[in-house]
């Protein structure tokens, strides 16, 4: 009846060690993100990586919270475009903002290390996979969001990057974005 004693033991550091392993994972993973931020906001603003596909940046608490459940570019744009709200001061969410947070998500891209054309590609394509996949958008994001026209002031910013050949079809300019 000794042996009782041990197997509990043993499967609880067992437990404990692989919940150490998943803590220790997020914790790097934590530490990569909040990093590149570090780099373009001297440390002010506090990464967390949270479930879900979006991100927010909450301005009273110098939050950014990063939708873990995406691609690593996809994430990347996100927290470019998040920070781009902190860079400005972004209170509210307006399209004004979004595409003033996407002309610094694209700066920051370039400091982390992306060429223009790199930088000025990953926005198009996640602002034209939105458009494709026709993600209905909620809340203050429905309002604020107009892809197609972000995705046009992103172009019109950077004329020496070709644009992607599909996007007269995906982005039709009619009277309704003028
Ligand atoms: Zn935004």
């Amino acid at each position: 009846m000794r042996a009782l004693p041990f197997t509990v033991a043993l499967l609880a550091t067992l437990a404990l060690t692989a919940g150490c392993a998943s803590i220790k994972a997020n914790l790097a993973e934590t530490a990569k993100w909040q990093s590149l931020a570090d780099r373009v906001t001297d440390g002010r603003v506090t990464v967390r990586l949270v479930p879900g596909q979006t991100g927010q940046y909450v301005h009273q608490t110098r939050t950014l919270d990063l939708g873990r459940d995406l691609t690593e570019r996809d994430m990347m744009w996100l927290l470019a475009h998040e920070l781009g709200h902190y860079a400005a001061g972004h209170t509210a969410a307006t399209l004004e903002n979004e595409i003033a947070a996407n002309a610094s998500g694209v700066a920051f891209l370039q400091a982390w290390g992306l060429s223009e054309a790199d930088a000025v590609h990953l926005a198009e394509q996640e602002m034209l996979g939105v458009v494709r996949r026709g993600t209905r958008l909620t809340g203050a994001s429905a309002r604020a969001h107009n892809y197609c026209v972000e995705f046009r002031a992103v172009a019109a910013a950077h004329p020496a990057v070709s644009v992607p050949s599909n996007t007269t079809t995906l982005c039709p300019i009619t009277t309704a974005d003028k």
